[in-house]
């Protein structure tokens, strides 16, 4: 059956509700999106300040921040990942059921940020486990928290069930958990060590769908830069000019 939303919004106006599969399915996953109740530092006050009354994160169905990884599917990585922490980090992520999503808030979450060239400190999270939402600041504030979950948001309502990976009979998948070697963080697959003490990480970061990535590490340049999801964007360039290239 054709997109054709315009048909949809017609028959709307009249009180018939019109939808497909697609649609039904990402609307409920997106209006009840669970977070982990975890934070790392200073960032996560903000996350907490976002689920105030003031901020009031329930409006978006997001207020339920669960204890137990086996029941959130939202991991807000809110502050700096040290080295020590990082396992830990990836084990929840593993932990945690598919359909599974990453918002990696602030400057230190994303890069490292003030803490980069630190000895103990992890260059992105997006080293070990694949990133959905960026959200930049240091910190952000509440506000641009809930901007990253309408983008989520968005990008979960983009998302086609033949197409998603946990949909069908595809298997769950692992990402490595570091293990600390004699120089740095060791991970499975890279050679010798991956991210070491006082030198640069060997490894590229995982680049999710949303962004133009596969969901695998990729160096490919073209991939990697910006953050702007491209789906995302194109669509906000038709909607906006009514045609699909940007100006
Ligand atoms: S980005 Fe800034 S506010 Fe957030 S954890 Fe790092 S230092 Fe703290």
């Amino acid at each position: 059956m054709p997109d054709d939303r315009e048909t949809q919004l017609a028959l709307e106006k009249q009180g018939v509700l019109f939808t497909q599969l697609n649609r039904f399915y990402n609307w409920g996953r997106k209006s009840a999106i669970w977070p982990m109740a975890f934070g790392l530092a200073c960032c996560a006050i903000e996350m907490m300040a976002a689920a105030s009354s003031r901020y009031d994160i329930a409006r978006f169905g997001a207020e339920l921040f669960r204890a137990s990884p086996r029941q959130a599917d939202l991991m807000i990585v809110a502050g700096t990942v040290t080295k020590k922490m990082v396992p830990q980090v990836v084990r929840l992520y593993n932990q945690m059921p598919e359909p599974r999503y990453v918002i990696s808030m602030g400057a230190c979450a994303t890069s490292g940020g003030p803490f980069r060239d630190g000895y103990n400190v992890v260059r992105g999270v997006d080293l070990y486990i694949p990133v959905d939402v960026y959200v930049p600041g240091c910190p952000p504030r509440p506000e641009a928290l809930l901007h990253a979950l309408i983008t989520l948001q968005q990008q979960i309502d983009n998302q086609a069930i033949r197409e998603v990976r946990w949909y069908g009979d595809r298997e769950a998948r692992d990402f490595p958990v570091p293990i600390f070697g004699k120089h740095g963080l060791e991970v499975e697959g890279i050679e010798g060590t991956a991210d070491p003490v006082g030198g640069i990480p060997r490894m590229a970061p995982y680049v999710s769908p949303a962004l133009g990535g596969s969901g695998e590490r990729t160096s490919n340049p073209q991939v990697l830069e910006g953050n702007v999801p491209k789906p995302l964007m194109q669509a906000a360039v038709e909607e906006v000019f009514g045609h699909g290239k940007a100006e």
